[in-house]
């Protein structure tokens, strides 16, 4: 592809596609690139999760969310994501990873793999919309990598008459320790904090507090992961000292954080601290002119702060904001 397109998004969760919703209803050249299937993150959520917001509120693109329940499942949300890239024909290229974006001049260089190769590929402007899914956070610990450790979870069929480990008490592990529960598995949750999570959804949060209470769940809190043995079982710290749980699967569920390097690797300036880029809020565009940040990557580390309901402006700001840049150059066109 030789064409200079006016917009490549990386991502096609439901940020990228808004925004190539929007760039197609402004009439602009747009392509989606993903390094894996359409809307992959949400693929890779619960397999029976229900969205906690409402259906209105995950809509995107002024294209309706019909369906008669307030709140969604996955497997509707992907059906109503995949039908708004359908409903726009919006261009995507899956399974290529964008592995930097380069500015020379006034356009971007993108830099891709994909199956058949390397490829490059050129435009006048770029948005980054990579949330955080696929970079869950490390305990950093020996034995992380065996095959019963696993960093995301899906159901709890498998582990019927299993002993099995949750480390994390935020909504993640909340929810995947309830449903492992209900599900007649041995779940065990272990928190190096002391109770928990207090900002986990209020719903949830007294369902999992009654269950550690009456001993349905049984929760070790101040307690640290020291290692995931290869014969099954997790090495601990305790306040009472070291033990061993036996264990013959574990879940580390302790949140996602964005892939800063690779935003790095784009020329966008990241504090540190809190990995959150620079950009105007008004236009979401990065320290790079015609690099933008979108959706949840906006918030750093505190991915619970942008979410799909609050972050479906991003899309229209910046085709608004790039439509202006390319007016005002007409040079670039
Ligand atoms: C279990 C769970 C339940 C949730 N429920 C809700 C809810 O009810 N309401 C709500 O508003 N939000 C909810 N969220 C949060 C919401 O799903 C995310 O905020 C949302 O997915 C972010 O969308 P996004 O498009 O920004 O990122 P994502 O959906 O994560 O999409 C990012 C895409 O970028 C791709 N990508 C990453 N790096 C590259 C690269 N280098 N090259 C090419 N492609 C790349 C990934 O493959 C991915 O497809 C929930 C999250 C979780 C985990």
């Amino acid at each position: 592809m030789n064409e200079i397109l006016d917009l490549i998004v990386v991502g096609a969760g439901p940020t990228g596609i808004a925004i190539g919703a929007e760039a197609r209803r402004q009439g602009l050249s747009v392509l989606l690139i993903d390094k894996g299937p359409l809307t992959a993150a949400i693929q890779g959520y619960p397999t029976f999760m229900e969205f906690f917001t409402t259906r209105d509120r995950l809509e995107i693109a002024n294209v309706p969310f019909s369906i008669p329940d307030v709140k969604p499942t996955r497997r509707q949300a992907l059906a109503y994501y995949r039908m708004v890239v359908e409903h726009y024909d919006i261009p995507i290229a899956l399974y290529e990873e964008v592995l930097e974006v380069r500015k020379e001049g006034d356009l971007f260089t993108v830099h891709t793999r994909r199956m058949q190769g390397p490829r490059e590929l050129r435009a006048r402007s770029v948005a980054l919309a990579t949330g955080y899914f696929f970079n869950p956070r490390r305990l950093g610990v020996p034995g992380e990598d065996l095959p019963w450790v696993a960093h995301n979870y899906k159901e709890p069929y498998q582990h019927f008459g299993q002993d099995v480990v949750v480390v994390g008490a935020g909504n993640t592990a909340a929810e995947a320790a309830l449903d492992l529960w209900r599900n007649s598995v041995r779940v065990t949750m272990i928190h190096r904090g002391a109770g928990v999570k207090a900002g986990i959804k209020y719903w949830v949060k007294p369902d999992m507090e009654n269950r550690i209470e009456e001993g349905s769940i049984p929760a070790l809190f101040n307690t640290q992961v020291r290692a995931f043995l290869p014969e099954g079982g997790i090495e601990l710290l305790t306040p009472e000292g070291p033990r061993v749980l036996p264990a013959q699967a574990a879940y580390v569920l302790i949140g996602y954080q964005p892939d800063a390097d690779f935003e790095r690797r784009c020329g966008v300036q990241i504090d540190s601290e809190t990995l959150i880029p620079a950009f105007d809020p008004e236009t979401c565009e990065s320290n790079v002119p015609g690099l933008y940040v979108a959706g949840t990557l906006q918030a750093g580390r505190w991915t619970d702060r942008i979410f799909i309901e609050n972050s479906r402006d991003h899309g229209p700001k910046i085709v608004a904001h790039l439509k202006s840049r390319l007016a005002a150059v007409p040079a670039m066109r």
